[in-house]
């Protein structure tokens, strides 16, 4: 998405270990007119499916996924909460989700009231990197019995693994930017294609 990543080019910042700081337009002061578009280019890549809810993870994939929303008939968008606790009972689908930028594992919960067997699930994210985030939410689909339409993600860092992993598990992924290397010296980003 061109867009997209000429906003990247202009306002991201490469930070040391790999992470990319997007928070003047996508994840901290939000351009509600870029994630319109992400919205939109989202709904093109899997208007051949079905879906019957969005599913994300908080913080930063709430708002994208809201938006994207309204281009899906405005379907419920459903987000994992971070819980403090293990021990959550059983009212709720949980993973265990080890977070890139905060080096930190949470477990992430769903109440099993708002995702069920019948639920066609778009996942949304701002990121994949190492692919835990993403593991996490399909492996609460999968407890819920649920189907996996597929991945929209806004940025991709190609260079770890996440991409790769979760394809090779023959999930649908669909990036807006694919970003093939970045250098936090010369603040040099490539992306791929
Ligand atoms: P993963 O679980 O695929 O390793 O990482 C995905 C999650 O980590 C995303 O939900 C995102 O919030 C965060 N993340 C990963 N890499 C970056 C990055 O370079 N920049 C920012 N801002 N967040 C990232």
């Amino acid at each position: 998405m061109e867009l997209l990543k000429q906003k990247i080019l202009k306002d991201g910042v490469v930070k040391k270990g790999n992470v990319l700081k997007v928070d003047s337009f996508l994840n901290h002061c939000i351009d509600v007119q870029l994630y319109t578009e992400i919205g939109k280019e989202f709904k093109r890549l899997f208007s051949d499916c079905e879906v019957t809810k969005i599913l994300t993870i908080e913080a930063s994939g709430i708002g994208i996924a809201c938006v994207t929303a309204q281009f899906f008939n405005c379907v419920p968008v459903v987000f994992a909460k971070k819980s403090k606790t293990s021990n959550i009972g059983d009212d709720f689908y949980s993973s265990v989700v080890s977070s890139f930028t905060h080096g930190n594992t949470n477990t992430v919960i769903v109440s099993k009231n708002y995702i069920n067997k019948d639920d066609k699930i778009l996942i949304i994210d701002d990121f994949l990197a190492n692919g835990a985030a993403l593991n996490g939410l399909i492996d609460i689909i999968g407890q819920a019995g649920a189907e996996v339409v597929g991945a929209g993600i806004v940025i991709e860092k190609g260079f770890q693994p996440g991409g790769e992993l979760i394809r090779g598990k023959g999930i649908r992924v669909e990036s807006l930017a694919i970003i093939d290397s970045m250098n936090d010296e010369t603040g040099e980003i490539l992306f791929r294609n």
